[in-house]
């Protein structure tokens, strides 16, 4: 499942998570035609939390869940572990809804990051977590522009214990090289990707929800969950199934499934510790247009993310994680400029995957009452918490729809229904997301050699054509 690169790095094999913890054994197939009460498309996060609160609220639903390979395939398996509360789309959602409701569902996801943090515990499942905030740096002028912005932005929506860290408060944290400034918030944990998403299969199991595995879903209609072993009937179709969901049919221009790659380097020595500081173990991320994130991860190693190939023409997703050599080098080369003592470290792993990309960029979940079809993901970047509310979301909906519940306060969030238009066909979509990205390097690239203060207008005029404010 992996291959190596030139330099001796593992590449691929599904994420450097797996290689840690072990590929899980993969759960028996769909036998033939089979009913449910609720059928769930996808075992990530986003299918997996669904199955567990709606099992929870209603011990009495049968609940089949289909996975095209084994849970845990796709970025639940693969993400930089940053459980945090940032939320896409939240700002639009403020211009469409108003500011009120927009900061409601920025205090939802604020607790959102302690409840998975408390159901994890709940259900016995030790997944590396701590509890650290999140810390964002400016290494420009420009970025330590953007960065005030974005703190005077997050006040707005209710967000009272951030913190604002000049260049030397900064170092006390976090020794990155040439940081301006930073910010911190403390509605952020690091944790193991892969030791939560097979700790939640296991305890969707043991409440009795059916998991198939190696079963891929071809098609999503009323009342049908459609394989090639099988078509599951219900009446509750949901599908959760993020930056694959352009495979199935009639969803090739849903969401656009975009790449995110990271390299895991080996364990750093006390010393390199020592020199890099980081002692609080917050997730770590910058304000560049093609933004990086990392993790102090719980063995030692530096975990980092970034931008490789954004998007693949004709919204093709899956290698089983192979990444671009010089995608590598590049992870490479941001890691080693902002750790310049690093330089000798080896980097073991490298990976990919992909998430989910709405035309406007805006999270989203919803169930049509007309048909019984829902859905939830477009999270962008930022699926790990979002995840777990929108299963909330989903369970309050299927509750309300069945006449178990009434109206929640989660189904008045913002993002409930949402509706937004597909993306253009080909060649656009493809000339289009590498026309962005492009654009997002060469202004980061201007911003670090000019050392201006204004945000580069390259970055403003592809954030425009792109859709994203
Ligand atoms: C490299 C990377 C780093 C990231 N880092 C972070 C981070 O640090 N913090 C953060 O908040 N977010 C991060 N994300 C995003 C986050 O991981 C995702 O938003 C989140 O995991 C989405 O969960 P999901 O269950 O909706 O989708 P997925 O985890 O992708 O799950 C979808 C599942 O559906 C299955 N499936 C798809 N199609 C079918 C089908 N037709 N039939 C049956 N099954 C199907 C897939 O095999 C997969 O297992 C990252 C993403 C990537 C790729």
């Amino acid at each position: 499942m992996s291959s190596s690169l030139s330099s001796g790095v593992v590449n691929g094999g599904i994420s450097f998570w797996y290689a840690d913890d072990g590929l899980p054994p993969v759960r028996e197939p769909l036998g033939g035609n089979a009913s449910a009460d609720v059928v769930i498309v996808g075992g990530g996060y986003t299918g997996l939390w669904t199955a567990y609160y709606l099992k929870k609220a209603a011990p009495f639903l049968r609940i089949t869940v289909l996975e095209q390979r084994f849970c845990g395939y796709g970025a639940s398996g693969r993400n930089g572990g940053w459980l945090y509360n940032g939320v896409a789309g939240r700002d639009r959602y403020a211009r469409l809804h108003g500011h009120e409701a927009a900061t409601r569902l920025q205090r939802a996801m604020n607790d959102t990051v302690d409840e998975v943090i408390r159901s994890a515990a709940e259900e016995g499942i030790d997944a590396d977590v701590h509890k650290g905030g999140v810390l964002e740096v400016a290494c420009t002028p420009a970025q330590a522009a953007r960065l005030k912005e974005f703190c005077d932005n997050e006040s707005a929506f209710g967000e009272q214990d951030r913190e604002l860290y000049g260049a030397r408060e900064t170092a006390e944290r976090i020794r990155v090289a040439g940081a301006v400034a930073s910010t911190w918030t403390p509605h952020g944990a690091r944790l193991h990707p892969v030791k939560l998403v097979k700790g939640l299969a296991a305890a969707v199991e043991r409440l009795g929800v059916t998991i198939h595995e190696s079963t891929p879903v071809t098609e999503i209609r009323q009342g049908h969950a459609v394989t090639p072993y099988g078509t599951v009937r219900a009446p509750y179709v949901l599908r959760c199934t993020e930056g694959f969901t352009a495979s199935l049919k009639g969803q090739r221009r849903t969401w656009l499934p975009m790449n995110s790659s990271m390299i895991a380097t080996e364990p750093l020595t006390d010393a390199q510790w020592e020199s890099v500081g980081w002692a609080g173990h917050q997730t770590l991320g910058d304000l560049a247009h093609a933004y990086m994130y990392a993790q102090r991860t719980a063995d030692g190693r530096i975990a980092l993310g970034g931008r490789g190939v954004p998007y693949r023409f004709g919204s093709r997703t899956d290698n089983d994680g192979t990444t671009r050599a010089a995608t590598v080098e590049a992870l490479r080369e941001i890691l080693v400029r902002l750790f310049p003592s690093l330089a000798g470290l080896r980097i073991e792993h490298a990976w990919s995957g992909v998430l989910g990309v709405p035309r406007d960029w805006c999270a989203t979940v919803t169930l049509d009452r007309s048909t019984g079809l829902g859905w939830a993901g477009g999270y962008v970047g930022s699926g790990v918490a979002t995840a777990n509310l929108a299963a909330r979301t989903l369970r309050d909906l299927v509750q309300q729809d069945s006449g178990q519940a009434g109206r929640t306060e989660l189904l008045a969030l913002p993002w409930v229904g949402h509706k937004v238009r597909r993306w253009e066909p080909e060649p656009l979509r493809w000339l289009g997301v590498q026309g962005m990205y492009a654009a997002y390097r060469e202004a980061d690239r201007r911003e670090r050699t000019t050392h201006g203060v204004r945000p580069s207008r390259l970055a403003r005029a592809a954030d425009r054509i792109a859709g994203r404010h």
